[in-house]
């Protein structure tokens, strides 16, 4: 018999700003145009408070927001890589992640479970309380077209995937050189290696695949993962990116007085970390370039190139690590933001003109939504990939080239800054940049194809609400 009490979705994020905030966008967009209630589930793990309090702030009554418990940090030597960390976070608080949605359960049922990929284990605790599991990506198709592929190369393959003779091509994707995959696949002794391969393997566990992606930003990748064998469906419902309104800060003022489009923003995301020597480099390299820019500067970190991931910041000024008499050369053109700034309201503003970027998926789509062309500087998980993508399929970046001790120079930072703000290259990228805001503000639209997506996952939610209850929830 059908239950009629309406029913709810539960939605769950692993920790960091790349993975809450898309997810929290989720939530709005199934209560606001699917009229869907929602529990958002969050770890405790992430730093920015005060971002996260805005983030939920601006989401619908309707969305009901609960953070499991905190448990002490795993890792105490410090060397555990970071998913590993993030993974194990995840997976200490199951048992209180069971308890609640057995509890949300008795008020209401639960249509679905969508999880985020580290969260890929609660697949068994949906299955224990009867309740479908979907996973929502927080990355491109092409990468999750490369993350089913690195099971076929696992299976395949003996070596480390950097010695791969030949860039990896996919249906609808661009080729890929082994060193470009995952950072996570590029040591297979490591214990993240077999977590990747694991993870992957049971995404078709799940009733359906929902990515923050649009189809007009990559029409063949999505193609190619619609028409794959034994595939979950796959839903591109993005691009979803932060729309809490970004807190007052004095370098928008700085950029209310700077021309039009002149500005290069530098950022690398919630937890991207360059090394004293790179740190050192961009210094000069964005001097060099004459340019003006707006560079959010974090503390080196000379192991790990996500080194304030999980918000291990340090207590010493990131600004203190600048060359000698830097911030005095550059006052005037540059403007140095230590730690965190309000990049959605950056890159809207109308004094950016390009985006020296991590490439982190949502900073990416940010930057799409905004019509701001890139410079890809990639640092680890996917981003790689996200930057291949961007140079040279959908052609709104220009990528620099890195010395071969892995240094990118002052001098390559300094040319590739300036042909990005000055040069024609950069006026075609641009104008190709204004191209995907528009095919991205479509794909959000009453007719566009990512509400769609959106509507036919809901629908299927709702037509399957019936079936709780029963065996396995399938
Ligand atoms: N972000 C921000 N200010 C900063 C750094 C990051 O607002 O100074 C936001 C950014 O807008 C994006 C998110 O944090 O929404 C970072 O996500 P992304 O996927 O780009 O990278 P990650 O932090 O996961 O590496």
């Amino acid at each position: 018999m059908e239950d009629p009490r309406p029913p709810r979705i539960a939605l769950l994020s692993s920790p960091g700003q790349g993975h809450i905030i898309p997810f929290a966008e989720l939530a709005r967009h199934l209560v606001l145009r699917q009229r869907i209630a929602v529990t958002l589930i969050t770890h405790p793990a992430d730093p920015s408070a005060a971002v996260d309090r805005a983030l939920f702030n601006n989401l619908p009554d309707e969305v009901d927001t609960i953070c499991l418990p905190e448990f002490p940090p795993n890792s105490p030597n410090g060397t555990t890589k970071l998913e590993t960390r993030v993974f194990e976070t995840i997976k200490a608080n199951f048992p209180h992640l069971r308890s609640l949605l057995s509890s949300i359960s008795t008020s209401a049922p639960l249509a679905a479970l969508v999880i985020d990929t580290f969260c890929i284990d609660a697949l068994d605790v949906a299955s224990e309380l009867g309740i479908p599991a979907y996973l929502f990506l927080t990355c491109s198709c092409t990468a999750l077209s490369f993350a089913f592929h690195i099971l076929t190369l696992d299976a395949s393959f003996q070596g480390e995937y950097r010695d791969l003779p030949e860039p990896v091509r996919l249906p609808g994707c661009v080729p890929v050189r082994g060193e470009d995959l995952f950072e996570p696949v590029q040591d297979r002794r490591n214990e993240v290696y077999n977590w990747f391969v694991r993870s992957t393997k049971r995404f078709y566990e799940t009733k359906g695949i929902l990515v923050n992606s649009f189809e007009d930003l990559e029409p063949e990748a999505v193609k190619g993962l619609k028409e794959a064998d034994d595939m979950p469906p796959v839903y591109p419902v993005g691009p979803l990116v932060r729309t809490a309104p970004d807190e007052e800060h004095e370098c928008l003022r700085w950029l209310d007085r700077q021309p039009r489009g002149s500005v290069v923003y530098v950022c690398f995301g919630s937890g991207g970390t360059l090394t004293c020597a790179q740190t050192r480099e961009l210094a000069l390299g964005l001097e060099r370039s004459g340019q003006r820019f707006l560079w959010v500067v974090k503390s080196p970190h000379e192991r790990e190139v996500n080194g304030t991931y999980l918000g291990d910041k340090g207590n010493k000024n990131p600004l203190d690590f600048l060359p000698e008499g830097f911030p005095e050369r550059t006052e005037g053109v540059g403007f140095l933001v230590p730690s965190w700034a309000p990049q959605v309201a950056v890159l809207g503003h109308a004094s950016t003109g390009g985006f020296i970027s991590h490439c982190g998926w949502n900073s990416t789509l940010e930057s799409i939504m905004k019509g701001v062309p890139l410079i890809p500087w990639p640092l680890f998980a996917e981003q790689r990939i996200n930057a291949a993508m961007l140079a040279e399929d959908v052609e709104v970046a220009l990528r620099p080239k890195a010395s071969e001790s892995g240094l990118v120079e002052r001098d390559e930072i300094a040319s590739v800054v300036k042909r990005l703000m000055e040069g024609e290259e950069g006026k075609r990228l641009r104008k190709r940049a204004k191209e995907l805001r528009h095919a991205a503000a479509c794909s959000l639209g009453q007719e566009g194809s990512s509400v769609r997506a959106t509507s036919d996952v809901a629908r299927e939610w709702m037509d399957r609400i019936g079936g709780i209850g029963g065996s396995d929830g399938k």
